[in-house]
């Protein structure tokens, strides 16, 4: 893992309001279901001031369409809570980068059979994909497009099942 991972998880155990980022774990991406905004990297810092709670969020690429629905789900967790003055504010610097994931997000995107970012995994960028259906590493690309822009889709040459892979971005 990067240090850009650690320094968030360091800024979520070291925080005044860990419930906070618990409720947040109830925010999903929209696109990859099994992702909480934690998982994914998208959220970045929590902070709560008397009444007032203040998410910074990091959209995973410029223009993503899941975003405004992450806003809303935000919205609606913090509200359901009871948090009545709220905002969201998304930082663009550092730009979100695959290596956010976190390692249990990358477990969850493989049990989901998606290959998780390969700078993430242990693989050398010339040991090929592992298929994360049989774990062969004799795959290839279909499409530089999957199901959304964030992924390509890749074939296994040994179970023969398609799959997605997360972008290294
Ligand atoms: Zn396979």
């Amino acid at each position: 893992m990067t240090r850009d991972f650690f320094e968030r998880q360091r800024r979520r155990e070291q925080s005044p309001v860990p419930e906070l980022w618990d409720l947040l774990d109830r925010v999903r991406d929209p696109e990859l279901p099994v992702l909480s905004i934690w998982d994914l990297g998208v959220l970045c810092d929590v902070k709560q001031t008397g009444e007032k709670v203040v998410v910074t969020i990091t959209p995973t690429y410029s223009g993503c369409p899941a975003m405004e629905t992450i806003r809303s789900d935000i919205e609606r967790v913090l509200g359901e809570a009871g948090m009545r003055r709220l905002e969201i504010r998304t930082r663009l610097a550092p730009a979100w980068s695959s290596t956010w994931i976190s390692p249990e997000g990358c477990d969850k995107l493989r049990d989901y059979g998606i290959a998780p970012p390969q700078n993430q995994s242990d693989l050398t960028p010339d040991a090929g994909l592992a298929c994360p259906r049989c774990g062969s590493a004799d795959t290839r690309c279909i499409s530089e497009f999957g199901s959304t822009a964030c992924k390509a889709l890749f074939q296994c040459n040994d179970c023969r099942e398609p799959f997605d892979y997360f972008k290294d971005i």
